[in-house]
């Protein structure tokens, strides 16, 4: 069974995951197979969804990579104004109610995960008066992070990137 709704921790995390994903040059099945983890019933996704979801996973690269709260919600508040609409309960193949702000049920994926995300990011700005997260400080990974809910920065988008940032600095230390 899945979970009651869909908390905004959880539209949030999906929508790191996918704008890594997307970024990284992830294709069709994969997005379908991450959508999937995340409880949406999807057995395909349509290759002509493909460039509106790469658009919108650059949109949610730049909400993430901005070093202020003020240039955070101003990139949430355009994707806002770009793609949410009025916000509408939805319980689409047999979900139970949940919020919706694209445009309708069959909108464009594009459009869904760049609403879905930017009320989940917007929400969580809204909650804690700082950024939702940032880009994953390791070398060569530029996979956005969530902060962690306790207060404490998080800099890392994975146990393994933070490990093998780890190591990379006590080497570094070392050779020093
Ligand atoms: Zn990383």
């Amino acid at each position: 069974m899945r979970e009651q709704g869909f908390p905004v921790a959880v539209l949030a995390r999906r929508a790191a995951v996918l704008t890594g994903d997307l970024r990284a040059g992830a294709d069709a099945a994969e997005i379908a197979a991450t959508l999937r983890e995340f409880g949406e019933e999807v057995s395909t996704v349509d290759e002509s969804s493909m460039p509106l979801l790469r658009q919108v996973a650059d949109e949610l690269y730049a909400a993430f990579a901005v070093d202020s709260l003020d240039a955070c919600v101003a990139e949430l508040n355009g994707m806002l104004a770009r793609w949410a609409g009025p916000p509408r309960l939805s319980d689409h193949d047999g979900t139970v109610w949940h919020l919706h702000l694209d445009s309708a049920d069959d909108a464009p994926w594009g459009e869904w995960l760049a609403a879905s995300a930017a009320y989940a990011l917007a929400a969580i700005v809204a909650e804690t008066g700082r950024p939702p997260g940032g880009i994953c400080h390791a070398h060569d990974c530029d996979r956005p992070y969530l902060n962690s809910g306790s207060g404490g920065e998080q800099l890392f988008c994975s146990t393994r990137c933070a490990t093998r940032s780890r190591v990379a600095a006590y080497r570094h230390r070392k050779a020093d």
